[in-house]
């Protein structure tokens, strides 16, 4: 038996969560249940993978099981921008490889897509929206990468339009963005709202398990055996296991130095009266990435409520250690909020939180089989969303011995390689020179 050696221990603090309503009393691992899948980990990966293997087996059990409350994990606490283009505009190649970008936004779309469909046919009030997103620039640096984020959308022939400061000034009730740039397929959404939705609506044969933190795992070698895991208070065995526990994958002993665990942080506002509202001005609802990768991300909320939220900082972590940086976090972020809202410095914020992030050197993802039986789908490169739902889609489907194009793309994608020596201490130089550059734009 194989104690799991990383554990996510998130705190109370995401605010997407927390201004939520409580939710209903978890049901949680007790005693000794079998399935025919077993899915571990209830963020965009685990959701879409389970709702895809019972719904191409309708007849099988499945079984989805989560150490905390669906909600509260990584998925539920991103920015929410469900993005269809590579997260980093300055990502190399991005034009230059035009099929291989246009396929990759192709897969992103195909995730939101599919899932829109399920957020539609299941009613799910989340939020969801196609506004698209902003890139803004705060600086002329900024100003000079969004110049090539916009030679690059014309390589690839994706549609935007560009704002000079006085539209980003109508649009954003802030006079901070000299420059920006809306691309208007990525939706925005409740992210909290989204993946505790998608949990509450599986198909009938899944039954979902909450606060069950998988703790042990004995994976059989047997061609037919079961594998089994234990949480606190009981086990589940099942032949086919889906690990879809971003970069808590290691902890059960797969990918050993080939991830690059992150944490990013973001902080949400108390809600706005109506009149802090009119001291800004500016549209009600918008999602603004900056035009420099280590800026600040800001999503202005009005439905249900009037909130704004800020993310910035990639901090390195082995241990995953949400709380101990979050007062440095969000300290940050107030600098972040009041250079662009000096009007609102009175308004504080009421929820600060960290939550993981996965990458790996290649930027190439976890994706296919781990040892007999025990499947994987990791590393999302900051668009979860998309990427985390494509993904798990696609693994249920592979499980299930399905064929698509969109398949055949993922299966020959690369994989992570492996982690240099000292590769801790350079991702935190790397960060640290990204915020430095970045400068204003944080
Ligand atoms: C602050 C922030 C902002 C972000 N903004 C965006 C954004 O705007 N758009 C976007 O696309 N992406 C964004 N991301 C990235 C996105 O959240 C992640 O890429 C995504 O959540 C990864 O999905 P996942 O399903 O792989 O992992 P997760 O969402 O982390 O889900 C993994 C699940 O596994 C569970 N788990 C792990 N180990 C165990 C265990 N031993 N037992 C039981 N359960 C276990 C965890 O509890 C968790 O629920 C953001 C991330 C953060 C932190």
């Amino acid at each position: 038996m194989k104690e799991v050696s990383l554990l996510p221990r998130y705190d109370q603090s995401n605010g997407w969560h927390e201004i939520l309503e409580p939710l209903a009393e978890a049901s949680i691992v007790t005693g000794h249940l079998t399935c025919d899948y077993l899915v571990i980990g209830g963020g965009y990966s685990g959701l879409a993978a389970t709702r895809r293997l019972a719904e191409l087996d309708p007849s099988a059990a499945v079984v989805l099981v989560d150490g905390d409350r669906i909600g509260n994990n990584a998925a539920g606490r991103s920015s929410g921008f469900a993005i269809d283009h590579a997260h980093n505009l300055r990502a190399k190649g991005f034009a230059d490889a035009k099929k291989a970008a246009q396929d990759a936004i192709a897969m992103n779309r195909a995730g939101l897509q599919w899932l829109e469909d399920s957020i539609i046919a299941n009613k799910i009030d989340c939020q969801w929206v196609q506004e698209g997103k902003y890139h803004a620039a705060a600086t002329s640096r900024g100003e000079r990468m969004l110049t090539e984020f916009a030679q690059s959308l014309d390589a690839v022939e994706e549609d935007y339009t560009l704002l000079d400061s006085a539209a980003c000034a109508d649009v954003f009730g802030s006079t901070f963005y000299s420059r920006a740039l809306h691309a208007p397929h990525s939706y925005l959404v409740q992210p909290a709202a989204m993946v505790r939705g998608l949990a509450v609506t599986m198909p009938d044969n899944v039954t979902v398990y909450e606060n069950s933190m998988v703790t042990n795992v004995e994976f059989s070698d047997d061609t037919l055996g079961n594998h089994m895991v234990h949480t606190a208070r009981g086990t589940v065995s099942a032949p086919v296991v889906v690990l879809a526990t971003n970069g808590f994958t290691e902890g059960f002993g797969f990918l050993s130095k080939q991830l690059i665990p992150l944490i990013t942080w973001g902080s949400m506002s108390r809600e706005l009266t109506q009149e802090e509202s009119d001291r800004i001005g500016g549209a009600p609802s918008y999602g603004i990435i900056a035009a420099h990768p280590a800026g600040t991300s800001v999503r202005r909320v009005t439905d249900p409520a009037n909130r704004i939220l800020v993310r910035n900082i990639f901090s390195f972590s082995k241990t995953s250690d949400f709380v101990s940086r979050k007062a440095w976090a969000a300290k940050t972020h107030r600098r972040s909020f009041d250079r662009r809202w000096p009007e609102l410095s009175d308004v504080p914020f009421e929820n600060s939180w960290g939550g993981a992030l996965s990458l790996s050197r290649n930027g190439e993802p976890v994706f296919g089989e781990l040892r007999r039986n025990v499947y994987g789908t990791v590393v999302h490169n900051g668009v979860g969303i998309a990427r985390g739902t494509i993904s798990g889609k696609l693994l249920a489907e592979l499980i299930m011995g399905e064929d698509s194009e969109l398949l055949r793309q993922m299966r020959a994608k690369g994989r992570p390689n492996n982690n240099l020596p000292l590769q801790d201490l350079g991702v935190r130089i790397n960060a640290r020179a990204r915020r430095v550059i970045a400068g204003r734009e944080e």
